[in-house]
């Protein structure tokens, strides 16, 4: 087993995603940004994945620790729902900087050590809503079409350097980020999944397992959809 890096995986998908490497027997790595890990053997590290340069050094004191990355998670995701015309700078930026940029941060400084060995793995969590667009949540949504635009361009440009890269695309998953929704929004979500219930933070870090292992060694550039069947 090797060396798995988590970004954001103090709470919710990048949590289950850690747990279960973990129990795996993986050398696990996690970013968060401001909620205290619990005490566990995995190697906690606090960056704010919107800053290139605390991402790199970030990058280097975990692969000091656990050796280079095989696989990179990059979870941390923040939302913000509204109109889209209750939405400034601010908010623009923080949601790209965080759900695309971390993305670009985080594998630029994986990348290289990756390309060096000849292999790496690079899973991005992206969001249905990536792939349709939402009502409300449309900078939410533009952020996440940006991450699936980029897991495929370096899916072509790394596939030649053995690296696989590939973004799991929830749904609707019970975590921090839904409390935003009602019970009531949350039973509507529901009864329009054909499977008939909301999706956990297992069910991500499963198929994020998948696309890790040698049995999804022919599987790049894809969004991998784990909603339910909410979007057929
Ligand atoms: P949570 O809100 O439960 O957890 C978010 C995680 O991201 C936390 O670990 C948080 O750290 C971390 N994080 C946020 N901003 C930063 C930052 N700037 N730097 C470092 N870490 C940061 O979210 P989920 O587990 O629900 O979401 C995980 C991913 O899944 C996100 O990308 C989200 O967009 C995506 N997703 C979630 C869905 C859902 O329904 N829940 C549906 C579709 C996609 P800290 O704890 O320190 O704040």
């Amino acid at each position: 087993m090797g060396h798995i890096l988590v970004t954001g995986g103090s709470r919710g998908i990048g949590k289950a995603v850690c747990l279960l490497f973990k129990s795996d027997g993986w050398r696990v790595s996690y970013f968060y940004r401001n909620t205290l890990p619990n005490a566990d053997d995995m190697t906690a590290i606090r960056c704010d994945v919107r800053d290139g340069d605390s991402v790199k050094e970030a990058v280097e004191h975990a692969e000091s620790i656990n050796g280079t990355v095989d696989v990179l998670v990059s979870n941390s995701g923040i939302s913000v729902t509204g109109l889209a015309t209750d939405f400034g700078t601010d908010e623009y930026r923080s949601v790209m900087d965080t759900n695309f940029g971390g993305l670009f941060n985080v594998s630029n400084a994986v990348i290289p050590s990756m390309i060096h060995n000849k292999q790496g793995v690079i899973i991005a969590i992206s969001s249905m809503w990536g792939q349709t667009g939402a009502s409300c949540e449309a900078l939410y949504a533009a952020s996440k079409g940006a991450v699936d635009s980029y897991v495929r361009s370096l899916a072509k440009e790394l596939g030649p350097s053995g690296i696989r890269v590939n973004a799991v695309s929830p749904g609707v998953v019970e975590t921090d980020m839904m409390s935003a929704y009602s019970d009531e929004d949350k039973n509507e979500l529901k009864n329009e999944t054909p499977l008939g219930r909301l999706g956990t933070a297992e069910d991500i870090a499963n198929a994020v397992y998948f696309l890790a292992s040698p049995a999804a060694s022919y599987i790049t550039g894809q969004i991998i959809g784990v909603n339910g069947g909410f979007l057929i």
